[in-house]
């Protein structure tokens, strides 16, 4: 395996990598910086939590800095690398990782982005950044306001393009990227790469060079894909069973709507199920309330509608419910990539009700794989329907797994806040999956995992 100093780093930047304690580069970082630093425009199909922030942010730091200057003049910082990502939670941190990486040369970085008033930000660009992160909105904003001028931009990064795209913010990026110059390099990141992406590669990347990380959780062995089939009106009664008679600690449940997730939230209490919701409509300082609650368990549920969980440095849990389905196949790719990290292995639960039977065809598509059904008795809906969800596999009746987990020693706090390690990690990563069979004998799943980040605990 090879270190940073092989991938042709220079040593400000080596520092600031041997300062965060990361030791070897993950797969996307040892793939990815030397094609950025050689110049190419770049195609990757990389998650949050591969490391491909440093993927970009390193070659991008290194080729700013024979440009970089130790001058007060704004002028001579001028915006040179343009980031855009689709929330504010992942603009924050890929800023506060350019700044991480950035210590040790003389490159500015800010991050703009909405829901907060304007002004911090106007005078942060006043003072001159060569490095803008941005959600699209906010930045039209700024271009509105001639805070921000694009003259100098070489750089552009589209990270996440794909959750991009879904929250409808294509005509935006498609007039930021109308205002650059025309010679750039161009790096799109994405998990999943709808034909909606591909055209928009097109469109933007010239001759580019592509590397694929393997979508960890779509293929990865580590997950174990369940469903309970249940009817409609059953599955709160269903999921407060689940998270009781498994004392799970730590859970992140989805929901598809703002209105969903406050009820469901609101219901598990009553239920004396310690919960909080997070989405769209909650301000952004709640929003990290509720969060910090989690990672700190004090609250053993979060119920996160999918535009809410994006971004979000949550990573590495033990399981993950599906109370409702995602319309979008991609977003059960997004929403399992929250368990079975790096190496460890996780849990994807949908409480499958018979109208979500379509979207269940769709998202089995996708991955690949046919997810388990395990009927929990009392909780399934009527004959007829059953038998739809059920196919033509062999039913299998059970309870959930009746296991008491374990309470973390630490209450989470290690997941999120340990770097990056690669898949040897545990003695688990090695070992095939386990074989459905045997699911219910299978070890629980630690809650302590590797992603996360030293800076943010
Ligand atoms: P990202 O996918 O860029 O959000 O990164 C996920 C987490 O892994 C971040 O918290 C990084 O600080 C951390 N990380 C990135 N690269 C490495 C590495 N080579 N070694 C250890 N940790 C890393």
């Amino acid at each position: 395996m090879s270190s940073f100093d092989e991938l042709g780093l220079i040593p400000p930047l080596l520092q600031a990598v041997g300062d965060l304690g990361y030791k070897i580069p993950t797969p996307v970082q040892q793939q990815a910086i030397p094609l950025v630093l050689g110049g190419r425009d770049l195609m990757a199909g990389a998650q949050t939590g591969t490391g491909k922030t440093a993927a970009f942010a390193l070659p991008i730091l290194q080729r700013l800095a024979p440009q970089s200057s130790t001058s007060t003049s704004p002028a001579r910082h001028p915006v040179r690398a343009l980031v855009l990502t689709p929330t504010r939670e992942l603009a924050v941190q890929v800023a506060e990782s350019f700044r991480d990486y950035a210590k040790h040369v003389p490159i500015r970085s800010t991050v703009v982005y909405g829901g907060v008033d304007m002004n911090a930000q106007i005078a942060e660009l006043r003072r001159g950044v060569e490095v803008l992160v941005a959600t699209p909105g906010r930045l039209l904003d700024h271009v509105q306001n001639k805070t921000v001028m694009f003259n100098q931009v070489s750089v552009l990064v589209l990270d996440e393009a794909d959750r991009m795209l879904d929250m409808g913010f294509l005509p935006d990026i498609k007039r930021i990227i109308s205002l650059l110059p025309a010679e750039r390099q161009n790096l799109l990141f994405s998990a999943t790469f709808p034909d909606e992406i591909r055209t928009l590669a097109k469109t933007i990347l010239k001759n580019p060079a592509e590397v694929q990380i393997a979508a960890r959780n779509a293929t990865a062995e580590l997950v174990t894909h369940v469903l309970h089939p249940v009817a409609r009106e059953k599955k709160r009664d269903l999921l407060a069973y689940i998270i009781q008679t498994r004392g799970l600690k730590q859970v992140l449940v989805f929901t598809g709507t703002t209105i969903g997730a406050n009820r469901l939230a609101h219901q598990l209490r009553r239920d004396h199920i310690q919960a909080d919701a997070i989405h769209g409509d909650k301000t952004q300082a709640e929003r990290e309330a509720a969060l910090a609650d989690f990672k700190a368990g004090k609250i053993a549920v979060l119920v996160a509608t999918d535009v809410a969980s994006r971004g979000l440095d949550i990573e590495s849990l033990p399981q993950v419910i599906n109370f409702d389905v995602p319309h979008s196949p991609e977003d059960y790719v997004h929403r399992i990539g929250r368990t079975g990290r790096a190496g460890l292995t996780g849990e994807a639960i949908s409480l499958v009700a018979p109208e979500d039977m379509e979207t269940l065809g769709a998202i089995e598509r996708l991955i690949k794989k046919r997810i388990e059904r395990v009927l929990v008795p009392g909780f399934q809906p009527s004959g007829a329907t059953v038998a739809a969800l059920m196919g033509d596999e062999p039913k299998r009746k059970s309870s959930p797994p009746v296991r008491r987990d374990r309470p973390p020693k630490q209450p989470a706090d290690p997941i999120f806040s340990s770097p990056y390690e690669p898949g040897q990690a545990g003695a688990t990563a090695a070992q095939p999956a386990p074989k459905q069979e045997t699911q219910q004998k299978r070890k629980q799943p630690q809650v302590a995992a590797l992603l996360g980040g030293l800076k943010r605990a």
